[in-house]
């Protein structure tokens, strides 16, 4: 399949790994927006948030707990973001199912 997450995933693709399970990848975002952001992936393509059911949603819960031990690894103990962005209107680049982690500065109320 021709997905650059995938392509990450399976390291035909240079990424910074930082975390690494079963179920569960993530990297450093290649344009970091705050000091850390990384993106946490399903190693199964899921294309979108919009795309989560009943079948696949344990992999959303296994990355919150990746979320949770990656965020406390990186010093995060004063908070964080974590956006997933979907189609269209939501600005989704990259149609593998991902969520931002956001954090290391104080971030802004502004979420559009
Ligand atoms: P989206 O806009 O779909 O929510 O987020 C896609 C994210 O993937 C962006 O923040 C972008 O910087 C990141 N990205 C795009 N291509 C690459 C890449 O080749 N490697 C890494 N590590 N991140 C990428
Ligand atoms: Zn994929």
């Amino acid at each position: 399949m021709d997905c650059l997450f995938c392509k990450i995933i399976a390291g035909e693709i240079p990424g910074k790994k930082v975390y690494e399970d079963e179920n569960v990848y993530a990297f450093e975002d290649i344009n970091p927006q705050t000091p850390v952001h990384i993106l946490f992936v399903p190693k199964e393509h899921i294309s979108a948030a919009s795309e989560i059911n009943s079948e696949n949603s344990k992999y959303v819960a296994h990355i919150f707990e990746a979320i949770a031990k990656v965020a406390a690894q990186k010093g995060l103990k004063d908070g964080f973001r974590v956006v997933t962005n979907c189609g269209e209107h939501g600005c989704q680049s990259v149609k593998h199912l991902h969520f931002h982690l956001l954090g290391g500065q104080q971030l802004t109320e502004k979420m559009n």
